[in-house]
């Protein structure tokens, strides 16, 4: 069996920096590492639609946006399959079944969908296709075997609910499914990258994000506006480093060849960190450097999607042809999962000829 990851993320919005260090950055350099078989990328619309039910069109909308966006960050449809989660019916029969072997305890534990659900005002109804959806992942995740889930920490409940259903069905079924591994931002500071708000984590849905196709002025209003230390108010004040969001950023993004460049009185970022801690450094200094690391990162990605704006029309052909090519793969294992699951009846001569014997006999 070969190294295959699937990955993806929801076309409810532009994507932002938090995606970029949480998964998008990382899932760049595991394709062009060239130790993977098979790369799937989805974009997850059928998801999106389990909180945006009223509002297809924002769905809708945003696919190509995402689309832009994987192309823009060097994700190459040589290398990788990029589709769209609903051209492939086979995940939603598979979810069917893997509902069979959740309990509805089980999914209210799930920490991630309690805070979503919180968030979202979903308390006094929530609908069942969101409740729901730690067992549609699965379904996505399994269809593909894959092996490996570049995602970020917000992610961890899922794919243990997915490693859950992976156990219970091949020790009730036999062995069928490929238990998969979640593979984390190896930056604690990418793990969940806070909003600009200094909110607990970037979010399309929170209105806290610097996007990745930002224009130089935005992005710099975004970065001056940040939030840092409440009590830092003046330059001698000694500043807090927890809870700060422009060092978090800092340690999400810079390097040491960004202080050559940009700030060579310190060598790095535990320097900049000390001389804040003791008080002496204002936070419009720190602010300014930011902005540069990140007007450096963000450049080549805006540039390479301005490219790729002009055609449009192939990026959706990319979409067409790695949905065609998904749906393959997904129907080999929904055929293994109908065997192993005893609803092949067609197929299975043998059953056809016991039945036949059982009433030639009487
Ligand atoms: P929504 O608010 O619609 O759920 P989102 O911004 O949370 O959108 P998703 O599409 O749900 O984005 O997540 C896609 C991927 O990006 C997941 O792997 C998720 O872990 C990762 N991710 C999203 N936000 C962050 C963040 N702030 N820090 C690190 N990783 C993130
Ligand atoms: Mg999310």
């Amino acid at each position: 069996m070969g190294k295959i990851i699937l990955t993806g993320d929801r076309p409810t919005g532009r994507l932002h920096v938090g995606h970029y260090v949480g998964s998008l950055k990382r899932r760049v350099e595991l394709q062009n590492s060239g130790e993977y078989d098979k790369i799937y990328i989805m974009i997850a619309d059928a998801q999106a639609l389990t909180d945006n039910a009223d509002n297809p069109d924002k769905v809708r909308e945003n696919i190509i946006e995402v689309a832009l966006d994987y192309l823009a960050c060097g994700l190459d449809p040589e290398k990788s399959t990029l589709f769209i989660q609903s051209q492939i019916p086979q995940l939603t029969e598979l979810s069917f079944y893997y509902m069979n072997l959740v309990t509805v305890s089980r999914l209210q534990r799930n920490p991630t969908v309690k805070t979503e659900i919180k968030m979202r005002n979903f308390e006094a109804s929530i609908p069942v296709g969101f409740f729901t959806y730690p067992i549609s992942q699965a379904a996505d995740i399994t269809a593909f075997q894959a092996t490996t889930v570049p995602v970020g920490e917000d992610q961890m409940p899922m794919l243990e609910q997915t490693k859950e259903i992976v156990h219970k069905f091949n020790s009730v079924y036999g062995e069928t499914l490929t238990d998969p591994a979640i593979l984390l931002p190896e930056n604690e500071a990418c793990l969940r990258l806070p909003g600009i708000d200094g909110k607990s984590k970037m979010s399309k849905s929170l209105g806290n994000c610097i996007y990745l196709a930002e224009e130089p002025e935005e992005i710099k209003k975004k970065v001056m506006s940040m939030y840092t230390d409440p009590d830092h108010i003046k330059i001698t004040d000694p500043g807090k480093l927890e809870g700060n969001t422009v060092f978090t950023y800092l340690d999400a993004f810079s390097r040491p060849e960004h202080f050559e460049r940009y700030l060579p009185d310190y060598q790095n970022l535990d320097e900049l960190k000390a001389h804040y801690q003791r008080g002496g450094l204002g936070d419009v200094k720190v602010k300014k450097f930011l902005n540069h690391v990140l007007q450096e990162e963000l450049e080549p990605i805006r540039n390479r999607r301005k490219v790729y704006e002009k055609d449009i029309a192939y990026v959706y052909d990319i979409l067409r042809k790695g949905s065609i090519e998904a749906e393959k793969t997904a129907q080999q294992t929904l055929n293994d999962v109908k065997n192993a699951m005893r609803i092949n009846y067609f197929e299975d001569k043998e059953l056809i000829a016991r039945h036949t014997a059982k009433y030639q006999d009487q």
